[in-house]
């Protein structure tokens, strides 16, 4: 029987690249899929419902709470919409009009990215500091703490710190820097999932609050995430969140979440109201979440490098390409296969190889990453059993066979 994808005349895709957004993500585990559609017939009371799931994420990353949102980015706007109206619900009506308020936010310059303009929907100013000397070619030096030290001010909200494994100043001292002057960190952690250590590690660091994404390597819904951080600044983003249209004298969210007796009484829709999450979102991130910590990573990579190892075996004999497995967990968190493309052999380039994988039936997507240096790199996450034996079978169509299949 056609599956809905068919029935809607919407081609499926191998998913080679991994969880990326623009390919909808990945396979959602059937114990994940069966708890979204559970939830689906109920109906709950969501300051309730998140109420639970900040005690779970709260547990799971030692963080005094959490939250879920519908997605690193969104925890990002959310995040920093707490950092600069705190409990204050008249600042919370004003947003993103930021006129008065505190509307700096700090981050080192080579942090910027595309997603930062979940940050500045808020209303705020995004202040670079430093200078990326290490990625210009010019010199090895990156910013440092003393800088975004100097950078803060009275009216400063937050620093922003995007985590990655070569992200400099280290996180430790850019928290000192800014919990000196009393500012909080927003740490974005969207991909930095594995390691399951990494769950904690921010909020060890002394992050205010951490941002993941949902819909990554933990295999939750594509449009969920969550934050953990400081109570004070959860609450903030409930409420700036949550859907508010009640009567104060009927509006009873739990303690926990929200403490009412902290409120003049409850803001408008806040700024994160379109970021809207459901219970289903936020069923199937806590059951995913849940899975992702409690398995074994040992047994996770193993699976990972199964399907990388029958992409290889599979390419076996390709003409004008070398594949290699890389699975060192210190060269790669997620194992991944590299193809070298010999392009001058193959009569054309890494870029004109991903179209043409993409191009094919069923689409094949492979990430394009580094094409500049004629490489096509191939990554498990989103892969199905059975898919990398069709992605070999077409690289060897594709490219021609040295040695019979
Ligand atoms: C993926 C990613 C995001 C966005 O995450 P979503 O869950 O898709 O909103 C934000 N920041 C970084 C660094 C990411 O890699």
């Amino acid at each position: 029987m056609a599956n809905v994808f068919e029935r809607l005349g919407v081609r499926t895709a191998i998913n080679a690249v991994g969880p990326s957004t623009r390919l909808s993500g990945g396979i959602m585990p059937a114990e994940v899929a069966d708890a979204m559609r559970e939830a689906s017939q109920y109906c709950v009371d969501m300051a309730e419902l998140q109420a639970r799931a900040s005690q779970i994420i709260s547990e799971l990353t030692g963080a005094e709470a959490g939250y879920v949102t519908s997605g690193a980015a969104a925890g990002l706007l959310l995040g920093t919409a707490a950092c600069v109206t705190g409990l204050d619900p008249v600042k919370m009506n004003r947003l993103p009009d930021t006129r008065g308020l505190r509307r700096r936010v700090i981050i080192p310059r080579s942090h910027r990215n595309f997603y930062d303009h979940a940050i500045r929907t808020v209303g705020v100013e995004l202040v670079e500091v430093g200078i990326a000397d290490r990625y210009s070619g010019a010199g090895v030096r990156d910013t440092e703490a003393w800088e975004i030290a100097a950078a803060i001010d009275a009216d400063t909200a937050a620093v922003v710190y995007v985590a990655s494994a070569t992200s400099l100043p280290p996180l430790a001292a850019v928290v000192a820097a800014a919990h000196a002057a009393d500012v909080p960190v927003l740490v974005d952690a969207a991909a930095q999932l594995p390691p399951a250590a990494n769950l904690r590690r921010f909020i060890e660091l002394g992050a205010d609050l951490v941002a993941f994404s949902g819909g990554k390597a933990i295999r939750g819904p594509q449009a969920s995430g969550f934050l953990c951080g400081r109570r004070d600044l959860i609450a903030a983003v409930a409420l700036q969140h949550l859907d508010l249209d009640i009567y104060w004298e009927l509006w009873d969210p739990p303690a926990s979440l929200i403490d009412r007796r902290q409120l003049p009484g409850a803001p408008h829709h806040g700024v994160g109201r379109p970021c809207k999450v459901g219970k289903e979102e936020v069923v199937g991130l806590l059951t995913a979440l849940q899975r992702f910590a409690h398995e074994d990573p040992d047994a996770r990579r193993a699976r990972w490098v199964a399907l990388m190892e029958a992409l290889v075996a599979a390419s076996h004999g390709v003409a004008h390409a070398q594949l290699e497995l890389i699975a060192d967990p210190k060269r790669a968190e997620v194992p991944l296969v590299r193809l070298q493309l010999d392009e001058q052999g193959a009569g054309f380039d890494a870029l004109e190889l991903v179209r043409r994988l993409r191009d094919g039936t069923p689409a094949i997507h492979a990430n394009p990453a580094q094409a500049a240096a004629g490489v096509v790199l191939f990554g498990p996450i989103s892969l199905q059993p059975g898919e990398p034996e069709q992605v070999g079978a077409r690289l060897r169509q594709l490219l021609g066979a040295v040695s019979p299949s």
